[in-house]
């Protein structure tokens, strides 16, 4: 049965379809595409120390649960101490709206160099968020119907962005889902269940769902049901690494991952990539979407305090939840944490 997508036919884009086998067969390109898949001996290796990796950063923070925050910096992360960041492990970003993974960017580069294979997933394109004013300054700006032409823009800066960041087109997917209601029904939960299930993550990076924008909030709560099941049926953990928004109700500060001023402009570099999102946070709110994020980078470092490297000017602030149904002894099935 084809899903229907109402953003996708209103918008008239030929990528995001909803028609989950495709959502799958796409995914599973992705995931399925290392040559070292193809010898079974180096496949069972590589799986062994994809699983050993993650297990040592879920032990590590089994040991030292109590002692949150932790803090990262790009030169050390839990090497010399401390919970060691995974090496090897399938991250997936899940993104509510383009410009979402920005907020995170640090930390994926992060995970990217230590062997982390990396992977975006852009759930509702969101063309609202694009002011008229915006479509008017660009050259042929009027061609086509606006939502069409704003759905293409923010699709085309998501792209240019995660060019940037230097992650591979096929690793970048969008789901074309829309944001009035096709979270709330069977067939936009399934599709994002199933671009799960394919790419098969052990971290999930997304922002935090106790937040007043309610896509957030819905994909956050897809997530989680969709983590939970997985745990369970797998007998596998996912990680859930949620982070900041500057619409964040309350996040408990569980990893500060920080970086000094060369990566902020870095990560600034690519905020700009969301033009129509500058524009429109500098006209309405008097301050570029770079800032605005930066911004929220600061004030976690202060809360970042001794727990962080010396140097920390910036920090992306996570709450880390554990879906795991392996062990009985875990710090986090204590319904007191
Ligand atoms: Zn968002």
């Amino acid at each position: 049965m084809a899903l229907t997508d109402e953003g996708a036919d209103r918008t008239g884009l030929t990528v995001p379809e909803l028609d989950p086998s495709r959502v799958e067969e796409h995914a599973l390109a992705d995931w399925r595409k290392p040559a070292v898949l193809a010898e079974p001996l180096a496949m069972g290796r590589a799986l062994w120390c994809i699983a050993f990796q993650v297990k040592s950063f879920l032990d590590d923070l089994a040991a030292r649960w109590g002692g949150r925050p932790h803090a990262w910096c790009e030169e050390k992360a839990g090497d010399r101490g401390g919970v060691r960041a995974p090496r090897g492990a399938n991250v997936v970003y899940l993104a509510p709206h383009p410009d979402d993974p920005e907020s995170a960017a640090v930390t994926l580069r992060l995970l990217s160099r230590r062997g982390c294979a990396i992977s975006e997933a852009v759930v509702c394109l969101s063309p609202a968020g694009v002011e008229d004013a915006f479509l008017s300054g660009r050259p042929g700006g009027g061609d086509g119907e606006p939502e069409t032409v704003k759905a293409r823009i923010r699709r085309d800066e998501q792209t240019r962005a995660a060019e940037l960041f230097g992650l591979s087109a096929e690793r970048l997917v969008f789901l074309g889902l829309d944001e009035s209601g096709s979270l709330d029904r069977p067939a936009g939960v399934e599709a994002v269940f199933r671009y799960l299930a394919a790419a098969a993550p052990d971290v999930v990076v997304l922002p935090c769902g106790r937040d007043s924008n309610r896509t957030h909030v819905r994909v956050w709560e897809i997530f989680r049901g969709w983590a939970a099941g997985e745990a369970a049926r797998s007998r596998r953990p996912v990680v859930g690494l949620y982070h900041e928004d500057p619409k964040t109700l309350s996040l408990r500060d569980d990893l500060f991952v920080c970086f000094g001023g060369e990566t902020a402009e870095w990560k600034r570099g690519l905020l700009r990539a969301h033009a129509s999102q500058q524009e429109r946070n500098l006209r309405t709110l008097g301050a570029g979407f770079d800032e605005r994020i930066l911004g929220v980078n600061r004030a976690a470092a202060e809360r970042a305090g001794r727990t962080a490297p010396e140097i920390c000017r910036w920090a992306e602030a996570f709450e880390i939840e554990v879906f795991d149904t392996t062990e009985r002894e875990r710090p986090w099935h204590s319904k007191t944490n």
